[in-house]
């Protein structure tokens, strides 16, 4: 008798593993892919204010610290970059297209979309 109960129990659990898995999915992948700069950069922040936080309550290897806290603090240059908050100074010569002057580190020309290639600290 009883058997019926824990066999259902289990198989709504299972039911329920298997409809908010996806959502959870989604929505990870979804953050992962903010379309706006302002996104990336609280995202970035968010994610170096976290890594602080668990390396100092001893949550985490140097190495990974080392290795996590390099990639956020890229991306949160990155979109430093593309919000035009960046405070360097422009790359000489500027787009080898359209001319507009170009931020050090751009990987891109902000007016015409250029690819620029030679510009400081490219990652
Ligand atoms: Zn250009």
């Amino acid at each position: 008798m009883y058997a019926v109960y824990i066999f259902g129990g289990i198989l709504a659990v299972l039911l329920a593993a298997v409809i908010f898995a996806p959502m959870v999915e989604r929505k990870s992948v979804r953050e992962a892919e903010s379309p706006t700069a302002e996104g990336r950069k609280a995202r970035a922040l968010d994610a170096l204010r976290e890594l602080e936080f668990e390396y100092e309550t001893d949550k985490m290897a140097d190495s990974d610290y080392n290795r996590l806290r390099a990639h956020w603090a890229n991306e949160a240059i990155a979109a430093r970059d593309s919000l035009g908050e960046s405070t360097e100074q422009p790359v000489e010569g500027g787009c080898p297209v359209c001319g507009a002057a170009l931020r050090s580190g751009a990987k891109f020309c902000s007016r015409c979309g250029q690819a620029v290639t030679g510009a400081a600290e490219g990652v």
